[in-house]
């Protein structure tokens, strides 16, 4: 039986893994901050340790307690704009905080013989503006946000330690979306507000900028290229992405769609407390590697995403949960 160690375990991704992880037959062992224990959603099978990821002696603790076969660190600072805000915390979260799991992770495969493996949830955000379109595991690092620079530090993290023979994977995740998603990203920000105008509570949708084009892809398939990267025999980085992208307009388009209303535009007005100080034009990302090496291929297009996720919304308005 494999053992998982999985940070961020109530996270979007975190909790699409660990379902996965525990149906697979895996023992899995979660990392959880205390402030969020008592609002964690119970997962059959799954044993959460209350920790922060900034207590690296606590982490270090765990890991050589638990002697996972595989960690995956999913924590962090996951929005952009927050990192605006917070980019200090950013740093120490989604860049420094990856030093004390995979050095752990090292020192445990060290003193035990044992192989460990080390899967980090990484970011298109590392690319920045890229040159190139679409862009692949040889593109250029070049981050634009704090955001993007934090993942950029945990990314060549886990090159350095390969490199000292660590079996350490980085997962170059485009935006992924699904139900589970906060309000806090822009999908789910115009699901629900769709669903709130559909239903005649809410009058408009306020956002920042609708150009921006992103290759939004399906959360679940994104885990599943996380559980088959680690399942390789080969340590390497992949760009996991469905190679399509659509514009923050698309998106709000799709889903007024969905319930119904083509007269949108009068609906949808820009606040620029909403537009960041710099905003990639557009990601969009080549899997051909996953693909090839993993046998990946995401499941769900935009338009699927786009209706499942609002379809959720209206469900959870109609039965009476808050939208
Ligand atoms: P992230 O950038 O990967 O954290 O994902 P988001 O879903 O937060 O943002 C995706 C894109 O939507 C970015 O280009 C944002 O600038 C753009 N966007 C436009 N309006 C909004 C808004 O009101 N909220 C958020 N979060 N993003 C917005």
């Amino acid at each position: 039986m494999l053992r998982a160690f999985v940070t961020g375990v109530n996270g979007q991704d975190g909790s699409y893994l660990v379902e996965r992880l525990v149906d697979a037959g895996y023992e899995v062992h979660g990392l959880i901050r205390p402030v969020d224990v008592s609002a964690a959603v119970p997962v059959p099978g799954v044993v959460n340790h209350p920790g922060d990821l900034l207590d690296s002696e606590r982490v270090a603790d765990l890991i050589r307690d638990i002697q996972p076969d595989e960690i995956f660190n999913l924590a962090g600072i996951s929005s952009v704009a927050r990192s605006w805000a917070e980019p200090v915390i950013t740093g120490q979260i989604s860049g420094a905080a990856v030093g004390s799991l995979i050095h752990a992770a090292w020192q445990v495969g060290e003193a035990s013989g044992k192989q460990v493996k080390f899967i980090q949830a990484s970011s298109a955000e590392i690319f920045g503006n890229p040159q190139i379109s679409p862009q692949d595991e040889s593109t250029q690092i070049a981050p634009i946000t704090p955001y993007g620079a934090a993942k950029a530090y945990g990314h060549h993290l886990v090159n350095v330690y390969r490199s000292r023979g660590l079996f350490a994977v980085s997962l170059v995740l485009y935006n992924h979306e699904s139900p589970r998603r906060p309000p806090s990203f822009v999908t789910r920000k115009i699901t629900q507000t769709v669903t709130r105008i559909a239903r005649g509570t809410a009058a408009e949708l306020v956002l920042g900028n609708l150009d921006a084009r992103r290759d939004w892809g399906w959360a679940p398939d994104y885990v599943d290229a996380m559980v088959r990267a680690a399942a390789h025999d080969e340590p390497q980085d992949y760009v996991i992405a469905t190679g399509v992208a659509h514009s923050v307009r698309d998106f709000v388009a799709a889903a007024f769609g969905a319930v119904g209303i083509q007269d949108w535009q009068e609906r949808v007005r820009v606040d620029s407390a909403f537009v960041r100080p710099t905003d990639a034009l557009e990601q969009v990302g080549d899997a051909t590697r996953a693909r090839t090496a993993l046998g990946w291929s995401p499941t769900l297009g935009f338009d699927e995403i786009v209706a499942r996720m609002v379809q959720t919304d209206l469900t959870a308005f109609d039965t009476d949960q808050p939208v």
